[in-house]
């Protein structure tokens, strides 16, 4: 099957007891037993529930996976991922890592003695010389937030499986439309499906993509054991939103493809970063692993200080001032005070991330009225 049929069809059956096409939010949290141990697979809606098994079928489909495992959000899916781990044991990670990921690497997880660092990803030689005895997972995310790096997963990925370290991608920023990192030699997907996946703003919601069922069944026993399971409602909205999500991030590309060209030529930009343009640093790899470059953008401009940022940001209309990115509609935000105010200010300054950044999420609105709407913002 092709990408947009899998998206409608993959793991989605018409319900059996009635024939209803969409699947059944089954709002239950038991299951009755016609006698001790004899039921019909189902015992108890944190172990298994038909909602959330359609949908990660579904997920495993799109990113070529062989099973999905499915969270109550993004950072419960990372949280899962790093139960694999022991005291002792390190994660490398990008060095402009979701905020959200390293506050739990070094919030959390430092006190039990696990040890994370952050590194230069973007040359994949450095990742080599960087690998040390206790490294046990390589924590790729691409392109990054805010400001749209990007590492080269195949080769990250040879040196790591080399070495017998286990990779996980960050995939949230691509969406399985754009890059297929298990097909790359990653070992695990990771997705905030509040972000593309889920497409509509309306649902807090991660989930992990594997291609060997041995690492399947390990995250399956976690998310039974931990508990971060989602609700079949929320389950269901994921659903709903991974039907369009092949036409959104199309149409969302299209759409910030001419708004990055837009703001180049801007005399209030100092810069934009946007892996689809040829002189971006990396652009040849993310020709290679990415279907289209994605419908983030970031500029800095010329003003630079956080008053002149501050400024746009309230005088949008259309690009709503928020966190989250991925929606149908577009968002502007401001990342030292937004998504990464939990990063020291010189870690932040370290990778280009100043005060009058600038974010945009942008959605599958009219692109000249969204263009219009910058362009009187600044
Ligand atoms: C939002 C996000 C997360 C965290 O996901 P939640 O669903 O908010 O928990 C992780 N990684 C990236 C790249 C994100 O954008």
């Amino acid at each position: 099957m092709k990408f947009a049929t899998k998206v409608i069809h993959a793991g989605i059956e018409p319900d059996p007891s009635t024939g209803a096409i969409m699947t059944p939010i089954f709002q239950t949290s038991t299951y009755v037993q016609a006698a001790p141990g004899d039921h019909k697979g189902f015992e108890y809606a944190r172990t298994q529930n038909p909602t959330r098994a359609a949908l990660e079928k579904n997920l495993a489909a799109l990113e070529n996976g062989v099973d999905a495992i499915c969270f109550g959000s993004g950072l419960a899916a990372q949280d899962a991922v790093i139960k694999l781990l022991k005291s002792g044991d390190e994660i490398l990670s990008v060095n402009d890592l979701y905020g959200g990921s390293y506050r739990q690497m070094v919030r959390v997880y430092a006190q039990w003695g696990l040890k994370s660092r952050f590194i230069d990803m973007y040359n994949a030689e450095n990742v080599a010389r960087e690998i040390g005895p206790d490294t046990k997972l390589i924590w790729i995310e691409t392109p990054t937030n805010p400001m749209l790096k990007i590492v080269d997963i195949a080769a990250v990925c040879a040196i790591a499986r080399k070495k017998g370290i286990m990779t996980v991608v960050d995939n949230t920023f691509a969406s399985p439309y754009l890059q297929n990192p298990l097909d790359l030699g990653a070992d695990i997907v990771l997705h905030s499906a509040t972000k593309y996946i889920g497409g509509h703003s309306d649902v807090v919601h991660g989930c992990l993509i594997v291609k060997n069922q041995e690492l399947a069944d390990k995250l399956h026993f976690i998310q039974n054991a931990c508990g971060a399971v989602p609700g079949p409602q929320d389950c269901f909205l994921i659903l709903r939103g991974i039907k369009t999500l092949h036409l959104r991030v199309q149409r969302a590309c299209e759409n910030a493809e001419k708004i990055a060209h837009y703001l180049l030529k801007h005399p209030k930009v100092s810069k934009v970063y946007w892996p689809g343009f040829a002189s971006h640093p990396n652009h040849d790899i993310a020709k290679k692993q990415m279907r289209m470059f994605g419908a983030m953008v970031s500029f800095d401009l010329v003003d630079n200080n956080m008053a002149a940022a501050t400024k746009i940001l309230s005088s949008t209309h259309l690009f709503s001032l928020a966190e989250s990115l991925g929606g149908v509609e577009s968002l502007i935000g401001h990342p030292a005070s937004m998504t990464h105010a939990s990063i020291p200010k010189e870690e932040r300054l370290k990778v280009g991330l100043t005060d009058s950044l600038i974010r945009l999420s942008v959605g599958v609105e009219d692109v000249d009225d969204l263009i219009a709407d910058l362009e009187k913002a600044l």
